[in-house]
Parts: C-alpha cells; sequence; structure tokens
C-alpha cells in the first residue's frame, strides 16, 4: 500500500541519519511511505588521511549505498563539514532540498547537540520547513514552492544530552528492534567512518556504538532498540503526533517529556 506521505530525513553529515533515525525511516518505508534522505555537508574532513575532495565522493557514494537499502532518495545540500552556519547561501541550499522533496514530515538534528554543525543544521532545516511553501522566497533553482508547512522532528542529541549534560525533553521514541538489522546495514555502508572515529573517538567499532545508543534510548521506553524524537510544535506546524498514528504500538509517547525517566 502507497502512503501519501513523503518523508525528508534532513541530517548535516553521511551517516548522522543512520545513527539517529534509519530504524523509523524503515519502519516508515516499509508502511508505503517515499523515503528521502539529504545531508547538509558531504563529509570532507572524514578521513585523517585522504584529501577532501576524494574522501567526500567516497562518502557520497555510501550515503547513497544506505539510502538504496530502503529504497529512499538521496539529496546532498552542498555543503562542506565544520563550515554550516545559518546564512544566506546554506539557508538558500536547505529550502531547494525542501522544495524539492515537498515533505510532509521532516526529520533532523536537535537545535543543541554536541557539534556546532548538526546545531546549525537543525536551524536551518527547521526554517526551510517554514519557509518552503512562501511563494516570494527565491532559493535560486526552479523548484515550485513547499505547498504547506510538514511536521517537523528533531531526532535525540548525540549522546542522548545537551551541552550542559542533561536529557531532552523527547515527545516520543520509535521501537526499531524490529529493524535493527536494516539499520545496521545502513550504518555499514558507512565503511570510511569506522577508521575515522578510531582515530576521532578511539572507538573501534561504530556499528556497536550506535547499537549501544538504540539500547539506551530503548531502555528510557521500555523498548530493546529504540530512537527518541521530540516534535517541534511552534505556530504553523502540524501539532498531533503524526509518527503515532502510522506507527500505532510501535511509538511510545511522553507525558510532558521523558526527563525524569532518561535520567535514570
Ligand atoms: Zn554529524
Amino acid at each position: 500500500m502507497k502512503s501519501k506521505h513523503r518523508i525528508l530525513a534532513f541530517g548535516c553529515h553521511p551517516d548522522d541519519v543512520e545513527i539517529l533515525c534509519a530504524g523509523t525511516l524503515s519502519l516508515l518505508a516499509k508502511r508505503g511511505c517515499e523515503i528521502h534522505i539529504a545531508v547538509m555537508a558531504g563529509g570532507d574532513v572524514g578521513s585523517p588521511t585522504l584529501p577532501r575532495f576524494v574522501i567526500r565522493e567516497q562518502r557520497l557514494q555510501e550515503a547513497q549505498a544506505s539510502a538504496d537499502i530502503i529504497g529512499a532518495r538521496f539529496h546532498f545540500a552542498g555543503g562542506e563539514d565544520l563550515e554550516v552556519e545559518y546564512n544566506d547561501a546554506y539557508r538558500r541550499r536547505a529550502v531547494r532540498v525542501m522544495r524539492e522533496v515537498n515533505p510532509t514530515i521532516v526529520f533532523t538534528h536537535p537545535p543543541m547537540d554536541y557539534l556546532i554543525d548538526h546545531e546549525e543544521t537543525s536551524r536551518l532545516v527547521r526554517n526551510a520547513a517554514f519557509i518552503g511553501p512562501v511563494p516570494n522566497y527565491d532559493c535560486g533553482a526552479a523548484v515550485l514552492t513547499a505547498s504547506k508547512i510538514p511536521y517537523l522532528y528533531y531526532a535525540n542529541a548525540v549522546a542522548r544530552k545537551d551541552i550542559f549534560g542533561r536529557p531532552l525533553p523527547l515527545t516520543c521514541a520509535v521501537n526499531v528492534s524490529t529493524v535493527m538489522k536494516t539499520k545496521t546495514r545502513m550504518l555499514a555502508c558507512h565503511a570510511s567512518q569506522r577508521e575515522w572515529l578510531r582515530v576521532v573517538l578511539k572507538e573501534d567499532n561504530y556499528l556497536e556504538m550506535m547499537k549501544r545508543a538504540s539500547e539506551a534510548e530503548g531502555r528510557a521506553a521500555g523498548f530493546p532498540f529504540a530512537e527518541g524524537f521530540i516534535q517541534h510544535l511552534g505556530a504553523g506546524h502540524p501539532q498531533d503526533n503524526i509518527l503515532k498514528q502510522l506507527l500505532g504500538d510501535a511509538c511510545r509517547e511522553f507525558d510532558g517529556g521523558n526527563v525524569s525517566k532518561a535520567t535514570k
């Protein structure tokens, strides 16, 4: 059954979407939603040895291979690692992708995360979701305006805490236990990042890292493995939780945020 929903998961770097919400995307794909994965930057500093243009090409191919696993379309917004900032050029890039996809549901990073690139992507995607339908905003490309302001969800922060060490007030968590194999296969497409994370984080197995994070998210929600989300409820955006409607029992809603649960 084909769903009418187009989903855009708009992350900063190649592999962010896989770590934060690939399980949920896989579940939504199974329910007939049309899935799009976008990255703001091409991953061009993600290597201790390769030149920027070489590692970027490799990482975009890895991202495409990952998207192929769930039949998603991949988009590269054209930005550069560690240079993402809220400015005119990046705003136009973000809106271009938003209008190309014209999504009903958008996922991105939360407004506060460990890396400024992620926070700036969050602001850019948030604003692109809001101004995508504004006809007089010119993003410099011959694409139609988006039809309406979409549902917007922030994935949980990396390591599930803000920069002050506090848990974020999640709206809901999605049980991804049945699709952990798919999530792992998608992340495994980003093979170049194993070497990078070994150097930067002294972490040898990034697949295990993702599994541990999904397990920890699951503990707060009562699922073996989960992904957490915060719904953006600013004026203009839809206010009902469409993830609950689409995913049913696989989506557990938290009353007033799960801060107390997550800190246990
Ligand atoms: Zn990232």
